[in-house]
């Protein structure tokens, strides 16, 4: 248990550039904690799109199945490190799509008769 002098302490401290500079660098070891992971997850994916092989700047994980998707109720860095711990421990789960990609993926996922029209529009430009 804290005293009030000890609590009065505490919040004087917290109030200091000092403690703000360590939270700051906490924060960034974190954040490149995850860069690296993320990095290393990419590579093991071939850093390239599972559908159309190129390899933009930009990738995502895209889960396969939401249902089993507990982690994704945290938010913030947290969130993030448990994704790739997810991705890390189930990467069969896992494809890696550009955004192009992942927009058409996700545009069906929510309405299932936009593939039917996207094979429309495919059968088109094929000419047949
Ligand atoms: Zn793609």
């Amino acid at each position: 248990m804290q005293t009030e002098a000890q609590k009065r302490a505490q919040r004087k401290y917290r109030s200091t550039a000092k403690f703000k500079l360590s939270l700051q660098r906490r924060e960034s070891r974190r954040a490149k904690k995850l860069q690296d992971k993320r990095k290393e997850l990419l590579g093991r994916f071939g850093n390239r799109c599972f559908i159309c092989l190129r390899s933009p700047h930009y990738l995502a994980f895209h889960h396969l199945s939401y249902d089993n998707a507990y982690s994704y109720k945290h938010r913030g860095s947290y969130k993030q490190a448990m994704i790739l711990k997810e991705i890390e421990a189930h990467p069969e789960s896992f494809r890696l799509l550009c955004s192009p990609c992942h927009s058409i993926v996700t545009t069906i996922l929510k309405d299932e008769s936009a593939l039917a029209r996207l094979q429309q529009v495919v059968r088109v430009e094929q000419g047949s």
